[in-house]
């Protein structure tokens, strides 16, 4: 830019200086030939006076070497000519003067020599007679001074280019250096020249403007990562040509990366066959989707086309956890089998002995252990329907009233409703439960006591003790159930809170478990927020502990 200014300065020096040197030489030349005609014509008229009043006698005696004198007839004939042989002059009527001063009285003309080197200025003037009377005077042509003052014109023209050089270098430099040294992020505090400050508001309000685009793209991508980020689904999104444009936490989480993958390809965190094909499917189909596992965990991803005008702009993956959807699923198929097992079982028990009774196939003194079965089959088959319908109720509420719960008054009536069957297998209950209230849900505190200390009982030897105890300690109330019983092996302390697993099937079955006691308390536990912990030692007994918050 300073090269293009300098440039154009320099040439409009150059223009103006050549152009002022033209016009200067030919407005010299015409002052200086008028000055000359003015002379001229006052010799021209002081010699025609002269002429007229003495004639030929006055030309004789006159010197004549600054002009040439012609005295020509009226008819154009030359009378007298100081520098040539009048006798071989041709007619001068034609001359443009001599016409001028035959029908004005005065005439003049300007006329260039063969080489163009010399002019003649001519000056004609009538007397009284119709002759005229002319002076010429023979000078350098325009041309030739011209010529004779280049070299001079040179040296003007190389002193004035150099002086031109010189300014537009500083005119250059001065429009120039206030721009190279403008401070573009605050123009208004730049001072400079005047011309410059609409620019420098124009760019100020840019800059504005694009601040205020900037904070909000900031801002909009603060909320989108606010949002995405505490997305529990993983998030990415794609250009069309699979770069990764945006990846949230969860997604980053799943696939092993960070934010440097922004700006790469996708195939950098994932490129199993299902994926690609995945993306390719979204691309064609506008939405695909398949499981996968990561982790221990199972995946959805869900991936859909963005368009825009019809025209595919990019990939919006989605990656929803469905473990415990599908794990849900799969205790569900399990549960439904276990049951229709556990009630066909005594169903069948049922039937059979009702069966052989019926077709009086049974001994008469057998008849009444056969009619003790059917009935022990049918209770069994109600607890058992009362244990699922309970752990239903567990599962599909939601939202229990919390209220406070007196630990010591359930702990009474568990142990009083056990009573029979502890005094059946002999086995002597301890109640040591402090007078503690915890905040929770009376009837979940009543199923997790009376299932624990009921198992205590059916587990235990004859003669046994079962001891239950509740203390608080800080914010906790510890409630443990310890008995003497058979004890629980280490391999199944992991799985017995499962439903439907026992340690030993016709144990809990001829006790009038059902598989489901354990689940219940576990269940139970989780709505309330309280831990189970569990000792227990083969032969010797166990300690089921349940840590509640007050
Ligand atoms: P059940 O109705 O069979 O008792 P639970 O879910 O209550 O079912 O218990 C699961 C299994 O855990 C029982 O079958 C039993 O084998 C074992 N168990 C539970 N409590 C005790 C205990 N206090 N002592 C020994 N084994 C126990």
């Amino acid at each position: 830019m300073n090269k293009t200014i300098f440039r154009s300065v320099l040439l409009a020096c150059c223009i103006v200086m050549v152009f002022s040197l033209v016009v200067t030489l030919a407005f010299l030349n015409s002052y200086f030939i008028n000055i000359e005609f003015d002379n001229l014509r006052s010799q021209t008229e002081m010699m025609a006076k002269a002429v007229e009043e003495s004639g030929m006698s006055y030309l004789g005696s006159f010197d004549s070497s600054s002009y040439r004198i012609t005295w020509i007839a009226a008819d154009g004939t030359v009378i007298y000519d100081t520098d040539a042989d009048e006798s071989t002059m041709e007619n001068h009527l034609d001359r443009p003067e001599v016409v001028s001063a035959a029908a004005y009285g005065h005439g003049e003309d300007r006329r260039l020599s063969d080489t163009l080197s010399l002019e003649t200025l001519y000056s004609a003037v009538r007397i009284s007679d119709g002759s005229i009377v002319r002076l010429s005077v023979t000078q350098a042509s325009v041309l030739r001074i011209t010529l004779g003052v280049i070299p001079y014109m040179l040296i003007v023209l190389v002193l004035a280019f150099v002086l031109c050089t010189f300014i537009s270098k500083r005119i250059s430099a001065r429009i120039i250096n206030p721009l190279i040294n403008l401070n573009l992020d605050s123009p208004l505090e730049n001072e400079t020249y005047e011309e410059l400050s609409p620019l420098l508001v124009r760019i100020d309000n840019q800059n504005k403007q694009i601040q205020k685009q900037i904070d909000t793209i900031r801002t909009r991508g603060t909320e989108f990562s606010a949002i995405t980020d505490n997305m529990r689904e993983g998030m990415i999104i794609l250009s069309s040509n699979g770069t990764i444009m945006s990846i949230n936490a969860s997604a980053m989480r799943l696939f092993g990366g960070n934010q440097s993958v922004v700006g790469k390809s996708i195939f950098v965190l994932e490129r199993s066959p299902e994926f690609t094909k995945a993306l390719e499917q979204a691309g064609t189909a506008g939405r695909s989707e398949f499981f996968f596992e990561r982790n221990g965990f199972i995946n959805r991803l869900i991936a859909s086309a963005i368009q825009d005008k019809g025209r595919n702009i990019g990939t919006c993956i989605l990656i929803v956890d469905e473990t415990e959807k599908v794990m849900a699923e799969g205790m569900r198929k399990e549960f439904s089998a276990n049951v229709s097992h556990e009630l066909k079982t005594p169903l069948h028990s049922i039937l059979a002995s009702s069966e052989l009774l019926m077709n009086n196939l049974v001994k008469e003194a057998d008849k009444m252990s056969f009619i003790e079965r059917i009935h022990n089959e049918a209770e069994h088959l109600v607890t058992l329907i009362e244990d699922i319908i309970r752990l239903s109720q567990l599962d599909e509420t939601k939202d229990f009233p919390v209220e406070p719960v007196n630990v010591a008054q359930i702990t009474g009536s568990v142990l009083e409703s056990l009573e029979k069957s502890a005094g059946e297998k002999h086995v002597t209950v301890v109640n040591e439960v402090d007078d503690i209230t915890i905040s929770g849900v009376q009837r979940l505190v009543y199923e997790i006591v009376y299932n624990l200390c009921d198992n205590a009982i059916r587990y235990n030897r004859e003669g046994g003790s079962v001891t239950v105890r509740c203390k608080a300690e800080g914010d906790k109330a510890v409630l443990s159930v310890s008995d003497t019983g058979i004890g629980i092996p280490a391999e199944h302390r992991a799985r017995i809170f499962e439903r439907f697993y026992r340690v030993d099937t016709s144990h809990s079955r001829s006790t009038g478990g059902t598989g489901l006691g354990l689940s219940i308390v576990k269940h139970a536990c989780q709505v309330l927020r309280a831990q189970i912990e569990l000792e227990s030692e083969e032969g010797k007994g166990s300690v089921f502990t349940i840590i509640f918050n007050k």
